[in-house]
């Protein structure tokens, strides 16, 4: 009984987490409108922030234009910077904000940062397993229809298992943002956006940013609870 109340509570609070998600995406379009249109210090596109960081910090990388909105990213498998068509001519400091951030994220790739290429593992292992939840739970459920119980019961725990490795992924997402963007506010200011103007934008920049994933990880956690609430009134019925 009291997981059938766990598993509607869950419920509330996916709604909960679902609602703060959409204001931290709010937050992120309102910062960005705000600073898309002002200019910084430093004189440089999206693109030839990219070109010089990356030059300066020796690091080898593909610079590369992509499509859509606040799509830019770094991918580690092709060492590659893709900045978004709106940022790669512009010389906002919103765009360059972005990108000093992926940079950022190229920088954690070059040092070997621990939490960077955990959660490199971490998704690399959840994209494998995650193809394994479905049938997996499909066999656990019939098997406790056939009264199979026991083994049942395995094969479900196991699904919650690999589950939780999506979760454990939004988990280490957290501190790996956090520290692209606190290598982010470095690269800004020694590029010479040194102003208060200059550093509050790009802390509102970057905050918002932050509350996305942070907002991620409880929508994430909260999926989470639902399953393993609805699980646990399966398996122990
Ligand atoms: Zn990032």
């Amino acid at each position: 009984m009291g997981y059938i109340i766990g598993y509607a509570v869950s419920g509330f609070v996916i709604i909960f987490s679902i609602i703060i998600a959409l204001i931290a995406h709010n937050k992120v379009n309102d910062a960005f409108g705000t600073y898309k249109d002002i200019n910084s210090s430093i004189d440089l596109t999206g693109n030839e922030l990219a070109q010089k960081l990356n030059g300066d910090n020796n690091l080898n990388l593909t610079i590369k234009s992509c499509n859509g909105k606040l799509t830019d990213h770094y991918n580690p498998k092709d060492k590659s910077i893709n900045i978004s068509q709106s940022n790669f001519d512009n010389k906002s400091i919103a765009a360059q904000v972005i990108v000093a951030h992926e940079i950022g994220h190229a920088l954690q790739d070059r040092d070997n940062y621990s939490l960077f290429k955990l959660r490199q593992f971490v998704i690399k292992t959840s994209n494998f397993a995650s193809g394994l939840l479905i049938p997996l739970l499909i066999i656990g459920i019939i098997l406790e229809i056939l009264l199979m119980n026991s083994v049942g019961n395995i094969i479900i725990y196991l699904a919650v298992g690999i589950y939780s490795l999506s979760l454990i992924a939004s988990l280490v997402t957290l501190p790996v943002e956090i520290n692209a963007s606190k290598r982010a506010k470095k690269l800004m200011f020694e590029l010479g956006a040194t102003s208060d103007d200059e550093i509050y934008a790009t802390d509102k920049l970057l905050n918002a940013a932050a509350m996305t994933y942070l907002a991620g990880l409880l929508v994430s956690l909260a999926y989470f609870l639902r399953y393993l609430f609805l699980l646990l009134a399966i398996t122990k019925k």
